[in-house]
Parts: structure tokens; C-alpha cells; sequence
């Protein structure tokens, strides 16, 4: 089956996005596959740390589920975050399921906020560059993967236990 496109340019309401999918095609046969890569750029802000690069692809099947019309599917791109302990960049491929539900008899389907909904699940807690990441020296800031500054080495800050914020009582 062809991937069925987006609606935007067809289409007069002010509220399109480039993942809106006519749902005439599932009225038809039933189903319509999507496959789609939109600009990285629409989704900016959807993550708190990290920068998308590139294209962000969607892909699954509207099916016709009872009264509704059910798209289920995955998100994925790549997006470039700062090493949690030396700040070096770090690229990592994300993929995230996307499922949306909507009314059969609406004329379409959009997809933009549960992708953007995806895009910001992806955003790990941690980046690390690499498993063995040294971090920055805690007393000079260099960088110990790449050099030995000499200083004494204590615990990465990810290994050290997390306290609990004070909850101010009046
Ligand atoms: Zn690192
Ligand atoms: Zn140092």
C-alpha cells in the first residue's frame, strides 16, 4: 500500500499542521498507512535539554476501529544532548510509540501533539558520552577523559546519593 500524505495544502483550516491525515481513504478500505518525515524545526521546544536534528519520522496505520479512527505507530529522529558529566555533545537516535484516537466521522487526523507528546518522552534523564564517562574534575573543571589534572578523584556526581529537597515550613 502507498503511504497516504498529509492534507495541509488541500485544506483551509487554521489549525493544519503537516501531520494531518484525511481519513477518507480508512472510511474507504478500511486503513491507510503513514509514512512521513517533517522538519526537526516544528518541534522545537518539545525538549527540555536535548536539540533535534534533522528529520523527524513518522510512521504507522489508520485503521478503522469501531466508531473511531485509531492511528497506532512510532516516532523516531535523532537529537544531540550534552554529556551529563563532561558536557561533551553526544548524538542519539530516539524512537517513541505514538497512538491517537479520533472520532470515525471526522474528516481527518492529526497527529502533531501526540508526536510532540513523543518527542518530549524521548529526552532521557541522563546523557552520557559513554558508559565510562570521568566527567569534569570537580576542582579544576578539566575534562578527565582527556587529560590528568592531578586532583583527587572522588565519586561522579551520578553515583552519589540524591537528597531530598527541604520542604520550607512557616
Ligand atoms: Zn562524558
Ligand atoms: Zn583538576
Amino acid at each position: 500500500m502507498i503511504p497516504i500524505s498529509a492534507t495541509h495544502a488541500a485544506n483551509h483550516d487554521m489549525s493544519d499542521t503537516p501531520l494531518r491525515f484525511s481519513l477518507a481513504l480508512v472510511e474507504k478500505t478500511g486503513q491507510a498507512p503513514v509514512d512521513v518525515a517533517v522538519p526537526a524545526e516544528l518541534f522545537s521546544g518539545a525538549l527540555a535539554e536535548g536539540k533535534l536534528a534533522g528529520q523527524v519520522r513518522v510512521e504507522g496505520v489508520i485503521s478503522r476501529v469501531d466508531d473511531d479512527a485509531v492511528f497506532e505507530g512510532e516516532a523516531s529522529g535523532r537529537a544531540a544532548y550534552e554529556c551529563s558529566l563532561c558536557l561533551a555533545r553526544v548524538e542519539r537516535d530516539w524512537r517513541e510509540p505514538v497512538t491517537a484516537t479520533v472520532p470515525a466521522d471526522r474528516p481527518a487526523i492529526d497527529l502533531f501533539d501526540d508526536v510532540r507528546q513523543a518527542v518530549a518522552l524521548s529526552e532521557p534523564m541522563k546523557v552520557f558520552c559513554r558508559t565510562d564517562c570521568r566527567g569534569l574534575c570537580s576542582v579544576c573543571r578539566a575534562d578527565r577523559n582527556k587529560t590528568d589534572c592531578g586532583h583527587a578523584v572522588d565519586a561522579p556526581p551520578s553515583s552519589r546519593p540524591r537528597l531530598t529537597p527541604r520542604r520550607h515550613k512557616g
